[in-house]
């Protein structure tokens, strides 16, 4: 029987018979893997706060048949001010699936681990400012995930950039306003072309632009240290940001979708 102790991220919670918890973990130096917490009278209240989903926690386990098992665990860091929010804690459930995306099984976790840290150390602290924190971290989860783009100016013609550019989602690269009118003039069907490849066009202004750029290129510990000029740029670098992700992962993720929908019955609360 092999011990083994780490800190890890608990990326998702299952249960496992009548009592049993099944946990996906990320951890610095394993990456991702599974144990299995005992239930019933044998679970101390310390170990259930350590293994709620989206804790970070220090975890002691044992290895028998194949399997990892829970010997103890005690939360480093429980972000409070997500558990309490639901639209955080929906938001923290489809950051914790796009670091699952961006990881493997027993390969070390790389950069993905600290930005989904601090994705969450900032998604606790702060108010109001969940959609720029979600957009940051879809953005630089792209970055980790091989699909950096270029941001500095028109990939066409490399002029600088101006308030009216366009992310070309596939080449990733920016396109000014006169570069992509020049190229749709002479492009029958603008969303294809003749290989068959989608162009995916996102609007940008100069701030979304310049927000885009840093997030791609910052320190790990910066991400998160920026502002945009205006709610429409935002708007558009939150746009860019989760299309950007999305098309290059190739797939959705339902925790996403839950969380717009939760996001557009709140608004419908507002109105009414
Ligand atoms: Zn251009």
């Amino acid at each position: 029987m092999r011990n083994l102790s780490t800190d890890a991220f608990v990326l998702r919670v299952t249960l496992r018979g009548t009592s049993d918890k099944l946990l996906t973990l990320i951890s610095p130096k394993e990456g991702r893997f599974y144990a299995i917490l005992k239930g019933g009278h044998s679970m101390k209240n310390r170990e259930v706060a350590a293994t709620e989903p989206y804790t970070w926690s220090s975890f002691e386990f044992y290895e028998k048949n194949g399997f990892k098992w829970v010997k103890s665990a005690t939360a480093l860091q429980a972000f409070p001010g997500v558990r309490y929010d639901s639209e955080k804690l929906f938001l923290a459930a489809y950051f914790s699936d796009v670091v699952f995306e961006l990881s493997d099984e027993n390969a070390p976790a790389g950069d993905i681990l600290p930005l989904c840290l601090n994705a969450m150390h900032m998604l606790s602290v702060t108010k109001d400012d969940d959609a720029r924190i979600k957009a940051a971290f879809e953005m630089r989860a792209a970055v980790i995930g091989g699909f950096a783009p270029a941001l500095e100016a028109c990939g066409r013609c490399g002029c600088a950039v101006g308030e009216d550019m366009y992310l070309d989602v596939m080449n990733g690269a920016l396109i000014c306003a006169p570069c992509l009118s020049r190229e749709t003039a002479l492009l029958p069907a603008p969303e294809v072309d003749e290989t068959g490849v989608r162009h995916i066009l996102l609007p940008l202004c100069a701030s979304a632009v310049a927000a885009l750029h840093f997030v791609a290129t910052a320190p790990p510990k910066r991400v998160f240290s920026f502002r945009l000029t205006s709610a429409r740029a935002e708007d558009l670098f939150g746009r860019a940001a989760e299309g950007y992700l999305l098309h290059h992962l190739e797939r959705g993720f339902p925790t996403l979708e839950n969380y717009k929908r939760l996001l557009a019955i709140r608004r419908q609360m507002i109105k009414s």
